[in-house]
């Protein structure tokens, strides 16, 4: 079907939730697209830093080809291989301890966000000013954007904000406080490193009252800022880590990983999901961790990262990058939105903004350099 076609279904049928734009994806491979016209793309979106191994990586595709010709299925009780092999990969690559497994990273969070308040019953939860952890209740509370929140007031009660300041993180964490939820470089809100002093600052919060320190790497973690999760390369070590987007090598999958302190803080029954961490998912992640996890792979992350940002930076109008590794943004004097429209439509690359000023970078780890400079020509194409 054409676009034309699929709008008109939509109209009818689809519940405006989402702005797309007028392109209709229909193979990828590596860092390109193909839209049904046969148009070829460069994707510097990854679908949102979920296709962190390139779209269609053959051994993701192998590992759920497999997978789903054996068993797609069973729920939580009972035994698969792969989820039990998974849980025991993300905890040795990370905090040590467990692993809860969700099908979203608003799910995750919402794990998280259970999970501290079952450790420490009726305390506050403190997020950070502009932090995204995503669209269900619980993890909308923990979003203090009004225009996202205020449509579905009341929000679920407990969370507090504080600004991006060290000396407020550290004012407003006290004996009452459940946790500290942090994403280590906020994604959805610009692409804003967290500065080493409020990390440090807010380890040292929870640390004093006993309060749980929570990174949301939903978006930076996998690989994408040059380590397997960005806090490796901060110096500061959460309790909690939640991860999802690049986590099922494409497929929908989130985790939350303990600390071996936390551990054991659900019993049996206290949160579940029917789908979650199921065999196909977890085979595409194992797949999607194997690529990923390899020291040549995420140094070239970082190496890609600084040929993109050196780039980005000599852009029209563009100012200095901000991010680590393949998690970019530029500040641009023009509309951001339409710069994004035209980079699609007329030198079709893919990109996103994230405000009316801001440019986003996400491409596939495995991005070349030809393709870094390929993807810098085209936007400054459209720039100039
Ligand atoms: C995308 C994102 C989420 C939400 O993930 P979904 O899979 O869309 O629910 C949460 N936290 C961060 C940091 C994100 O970037």
């Amino acid at each position: 079907m054409s676009v034309k076609e699929l709008q008109a279904i939509e109209s009818s049928s689809v519940i405006p939730s989402y702005r797309r734009f007028p392109v209709e994806f229909v193979r990828g491979e590596g860092c390109r697209l193909w839209d049904d016209e046969g148009n070829e793309y460069l994707d510097f979106l990854a679908g949102i830093s979920v296709c962190n191994v390139g779209h269609c990586h053959p051994a993701v595709v192998a590992a759920v080809q497999q997978q789903v010709e054996r068993l797609i299925h069973v729920t939580n009780l009972f035994y698969t291989e792969p989820a039990m092999r998974l849980a025991q990969r993300l905890a040795a690559s990370s905090l040590g301890g467990k692993v809860y497994f969700a099908n979203s990273g608003a799910e995750a969070n919402e794990a998280a966000i259970k999970l501290c308040r079952k450790a420490r019953p009726g305390g506050e939860i403190v997020v950070i000013q502009d932090a995204f952890h995503g669209r269900t209740l619980g993890a909308l509370s923990a979003t203090p954007q009004p225009a996202k929140q205020d449509p579905f007031a009341p929000m679920v009660p407990g969370f507090v904000a504080v600004a991006k300041d060290p000396q407020a993180v550290d004012r407003a964490v006290h004996s009452g406080t459940s946790a500290v939820f942090i994403e280590p470089i906020q994604g959805e809100g610009g692409v804003y490193p967290i500065s080493a002093e409020l990390l440090s600052a807010a380890r040292a919060a929870c640390d004093r009252t006993g309060a749980i320190l929570v990174f949301d790497e939903v978006q930076s973690g996998m690989g994408r800022t040059g380590t397997l999760w960005a806090y490796q390369s901060t110096g500061v070590v959460p309790d909690l880590l939640t991860s999802a987007k690049g986590l099922g090598g494409g497929m929908p999958l989130g985790a939350l990983i303990t600390n071996p302190a936390l551990g054991d803080v659900f019993a049996p029954g206290d949160h579940g999901s029917t789908f979650a961490g199921g065999p196909v998912i977890a085979s595409a992640a194992l797949a999607a961790l194997e690529v990923i996890d390899d020291e040549s792979l995420l140094a070239s992350v970082r190496d890609r990262g600084a040929r993109l940002s050196k780039g980005l930076a000599k852009l029209p109008g563009a100012s200095k990058p901000r991010g680590a590794g393949l998690m970019l943004a530029v500040d641009v004097d023009g509309d951001a939105p339409a710069i994004v429209e035209r980079a699609l439509l007329e030198e079709r690359l893919v990109i996103n903004a994230t405000g009316p000023n801001t440019l986003r970078f996400l491409p596939p780890l495995i991005v070349s350099d030809g393709e870094v400079d390929e993807a810098l020509k085209r936007l400054d194409r459209v720039m100039s």
